[in-house]
């Protein structure tokens, strides 16, 4: 007797429909009939079941303080970076832990099972740190909640900025961060890299800074960070963030600068709902995206993955743990609109989010992990045009959230009576070349 089988669902490769045999924590088998009796069936016909969603750059020590201590009015960064200022002294650890924990139950929901998070580490006394070490141990089981320590103010500007990153380090944080375009200087920017580097390698840690997140041409911070990738041998632990000033780079210095990046393996993690919001605001017009180069990454062999950075905070006062909306906006804002980069999209919210993370890899698999989403979508493509609802979501075999299937009752003279939205794909949605 099995746990579960999900029937007939089709897989992000374009396989299907195939039912899926789960035994304990894994997938037992994969095939187009399993003719066997499961404690509980999923009806998965025309429904996509995917690898759980991975947020490779979030922010949970502010996410869902919108409000607090008062509204952005303006929706600005500075507004954001004043707020922040402001609520950072009047936190405590139980209201950062309730705020996160009810962040994680919506992530749940939305199929998202893993997510790295900066945790703000500029000043003392470290509330976020002390409150998101208890948030990773409570959500352990159904979140892999990995914690980045953030010198938000700089670790060079902020007095005691560096002692209290390796104070959260020597705490159980997992990840060494940094903000080098926001140091006073480009050579005290260059030169936190350099420290930061050697920490996470000292230390046989990863290594997320968030690197040239402006609009600066000549903030090139990311070339410092390929180099000490390359030279302490650090690879895929490495992320750049956000990169958003490849946008401004001339098309010569990108030319050079990208195939070191490649070379250095580093993930580059983009986050298009905020920077479509937050870039380009010095500009009149023609008014810049502000995206970093996410189709010369990819043909350049990086893995890049998309983040979704904030929720309900200073920042960004929108978001929804969605990372399908996340994957839309990218499409939208690259642009990027082949067969191909949407699917791709996809991927960069599931697999290649997993891989920044250094998590084992999620693809459905027989002898793979039992966590999965089952969608209101057909495909991958589907999936993202239709921020498709999460029907099931699976984590080690049990299942943590189930949504009803979003259904329209029409009264419509001579129409059908119920609607589906997932009904709308197109008949021919052919896998990608
Ligand atoms: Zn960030």
């Amino acid at each position: 007797m099995l746990d579960i089988i999900i029937r007939q669902a089709n897989l992000p490769d374009g396989q299907g429909p195939v039912d899926i045999a789960i035994q304990g924590d894994k997938i037992a088998e994969i095939a187009p009939v399993i003719d066997a009796e499961a404690r509980e069936e999923i009806d998965a016909t025309g429904r996509l079941v995917c690898p759980p969603f991975t947020d490779p750059h979030f922010h949970m020590d502010a996410t869902l303080s919108l409000g607090l201590p008062r509204m952005n009015v303006s929706g600005t960064l500075l507004e954001g970076i004043a707020l922040w200022g402001e609520l950072k002294p009047l936190l405590t650890p139980e209201a950062v832990i309730e705020r996160a924990l009810r962040y994680c139950d919506l992530a749940v929901s939305q199929g998202l099972l893993a997510i790295r998070s900066h945790v703000d580490v500029s000043t003392a006394p470290l509330v976020g740190v002390e409150a998101l070490l208890e948030v990773r141990k409570q959500v352990a089981p159904y979140i892999d909640l990995q914690l980045v320590a953030f010198p938000q103010d700089g670790l060079y500007r902020a007095e005691k900025a560096e002692e209290n990153l390796i104070r959260s380090l020597d705490m159980g944080v997992d990840v060494v961060g940094g903000i080098p375009h926001f140091e006073r200087t480009m050579a005290d920017g260059a030169r936190s890299v350099t420290r930061l580097a050697e920490i996470a390698a000292d230390r046989g840690l990863m290594l997320d800074l968030h690197c040239d997140e402006s609009d600066d041409p000549m903030s090139r911070h990311v070339e410092t960070l390929a180099y000490e990738t390359t030279r302490l041998g650090l690879g895929g632990r490495v992320t750049a963030s956000h990169v958003t000033a490849m946008h401004s780079y001339d098309n010569y210095y990108a030319s050079k600068l990208i195939p070191l990046i490649a070379e250095s393996g580093m993930n580059v993690v983009p986050n298009p709902l905020i920077n479509i919001t937050l870039q380009g605001r010095s500009d009149t017009y023609p008014r810049r995206r502000g995206l970093t180069r996410v189709p010369e990454l990819r043909a350049a062999g990086v893995n890049v993955a998309f983040g979704q950075d904030c929720t309900m905070d200073p920042w960004y006062s929108l978001g929804s743990a969605d990372m399908l909306e996340v994957a839309h906006m990218g499409v939208h804002a690259v642009p990027m609109t082949s067969r191909e980069a949407m699917d791709w999209a996809f991927t960069s919210v599931t697999q290649n989010g997993a891989k920044a993370l250094g998590l084992p890899d999620p693809t459905i698999r027989k002898g793979g992990p039992a966590s999965m989403v089952v969608l209101q979508a057909k495909d991958p493509i589907e999936a993202v045009r239709m921020k498709a609802t999460r029907l099931a979501v699976l984590k080690h075999g049990k299942v943590l959230s189930r949504t009803a299937p979003r259904l329209a009752a029409l009264s419509l003279p001579g129409r059908p009576d119920t609607l589906d939205p997932a009904s709308y794909a197109p008949v021919s949605a052919d896998k990608p070349e």
